[in-house]
């Protein structure tokens, strides 16, 4: 009697740990990554890193406690009140950089390709930016303060053309141009023979350029 009531002691406490370690894990991807907020001080844009650890603690722990662990205008601003945390209680996911990146590209065209793009996801590879003048940029390369001035004077670039276009930028050397193809008109010009014999070429279907071994 005694050891079944052992047994159900611990399979309850299993459980309420299972359950709390879920919520914890839940809430740090939550607020995990960087996020963009407008300085109630400044009154401009600032990239803000919450203490994700503090406030998954804290939620699995019944409470809610939202403090930064990293802010743009640190250190010398880093005895402010952290007022913009309001901002981020009221929409986080909306404030995740991530996600604005995503939300930006989506309905969007790639301005190589014009492939519309869809939803991205975390392990998709991610696309990229195209200045006015041609220059690409990574999202990992968007400082965050910057970002609404990138997203108003860049065009989204997928990753396949990304790729093509920043090595035909990096070694023009080895592209070989071809006469575009009325089917393929939206598509690239550029063809590969490039080191290992790897190809890219228009898919014949209307997808995307596929690596290709010809
Ligand atoms: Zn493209």
């Amino acid at each position: 009697m005694i050891t079944a009531l052992y047994v159900v002691i611990g399979t309850a406490f299993l459980v309420a740990l299972l359950l709390a370690l879920r919520g914890f894990i839940k809430n740090y991807v939550k607020w995990r990554g960087e996020m963009l907020v407008t300085c109630p001080e400044s009154e401009k844009p600032t990239g803000v890193v919450l203490n994700a650890k503090h406030a998954a603690v804290t939620a699995a722990l019944g409470g809610h406690d939202l403090i930064l662990a990293n802010c743009t205008r640190w250190p010398e601003r880093q005895n402010c009140g952290q007022e913009c945390l309001s901002q981020i209680e009221s929409s986080p996911e909306g404030c995740l950089i991530r996600n604005i990146l995503k939300s930006w590209y989506l309905g969007r065209a790639c301005v190589y390709c014009g492939r519309k793009f869809r939803e991205i996801h975390w392990h998709d590879h991610k696309p990229a930016l195209r200045s006015k003048q041609g220059d690409f940029v990574e999202w990992s390369q968007i400082p965050a303060e910057s970002l609404p001035d990138v997203l108003r004077t860049h065009d989204p670039v997928c990753w396949n053309c990304f790729i093509a276009e920043n090595f035909r930028l990096v070694h023009p050397e080895l592209v070989t141009d071809r006469p575009r193809k009325p089917a393929a008109s939206h598509y690239p010009t550029h063809t590969w023979p490039l080191q290992d014999g790897l190809n890219y070429e228009p898919d014949p279907d209307g997808e995307a350029p596929l690596p290709s071994n010809h």
